[in-house]
């Protein structure tokens, strides 16, 4: 049972209707806070060789680092245990985009760079603590726990989306990382909250939540090619894209699903509605973005 929401953006029910009860009354918070980011972000982009481009760079649990390989003629691999990460450049100044796990443990990592005659060499960075928000709730239990039919059914999918996950394509020479936003509407901030209930910690929330109607399009936040859609035991309604370089975007909990599997989408054109499918009871967009296999806050994504 420990690890049967593993993959689950969304737990239950009481928790999303009080986060979303809290956005109601908070919603004029939330929106100063989104504002501050971008603000806090602009100094360091104007720095960046291509600033429009990269994501912002947070070395948090939940984060990203943009780690410098140095020049090389052609492009070096670079691996996070073995994992292999995003690398962009060019001979000048090769980048690994790395996304670093919510589980990561504060304090000193480094990844594998690898050139093409095969020498290898550590890059270090370190990763910053960052204390997301908990939040405890008391549910009853049949709210927790699920039946062996329903645990079953999860099993199955969270061994499906496993797959799903560890998809890994070539990235565009052109791509650029920066996202729009999927759906507009009102951002939660509530990317790695920790969620204890009833005394049990689950895991923390692996995405953000935009408050939008039923029926509200979601379209392609880069461009990007569909590699799983399906109507799941937490998830309900889901479409995966793949987005080259190990970058991936997941859309949960949606009414309607408009993309087949293969279908390769240009950012802008509609993928699915927005919905209340899977384990929620309100209308809202659930937004992951997965990096080397580690879901990272959006938010990070978003062009200012
Ligand atoms: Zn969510």
């Amino acid at each position: 049972m420990h690890n049967i929401r593993t993959t689950s953006p969304d737990l239950l029910t009481p928790a999303l209707n009080r986060r979303h009860a809290l956005l109601g009354t908070l919603g004029l918070l939330a929106l100063p806070m989104a504002t501050q980011h971008a603000v806090a972000a602009a100094p360091a982009k104007s720095k960046q060789a291509h600033p429009a481009v990269w994501p912002n760079a947070s070395q948090v649990p939940g984060g990203v680092a943009r780690l410098s390989l140095g020049p090389s003629a052609k492009r070096p691999t670079a691996f996070a245990g073995d994992v292999p990460l995003l690398v962009m450049g060019d001979a000048i100044e090769w980048t690994a985009l790395l996304g670093i796990p919510l589980a990561a443990t504060p304090g000193e990592a480094s990844i594998t760079v690898r050139a093409e005659n095969g020498s290898e060499k550590q890059v270090a960075y370190t990763v910053t603590d960052k204390q997301y928000r908990e939040q405890r709730l008391t549910v009853a239990p049949r709210t927790v726990d699920l039946s062996p039919e329903d645990e079953a059914r999860y099993v199955r999918e969270r061994d499906h989306q496993a797959g799903v996950m560890a998809t890994l394509t070539d990235l565009r020479p052109d791509a650029v990382l920066q996202m729009r936003v999927p759906v507009p509407g009102r951002r939660s901030s509530s990317f790695g909250l920790r969620r204890v209930f009833n005394g049990q910690s689950r895991n923390p929330h692996s995405g953000m939540d935009i408050a939008a109607g039923t029926g509200t399009p979601v379209l392609a936040p880069l461009p990007g090619r569909v590699i799983d859609t399906g109507d799941y035991f937490f998830n309900g309604g889901t479409v995966w894209l793949d987005h080259g370089g190990g970058l991936l975007t997941m859309y949960c909990h949606l009414s309607r699903v408009d993309v087949k599997v293969g279908d390769v989408l240009k950012t802008g054109e509609k993928l699915a509605a927005v919905g209340a499918t899977g384990r929620v009871t309100g209308p809202h967009l659930h937004w992951g973005v997965m990096l080397n296999r580690a879901m990272v806050d959006p938010a990070l994504f978003i062009a200012a």
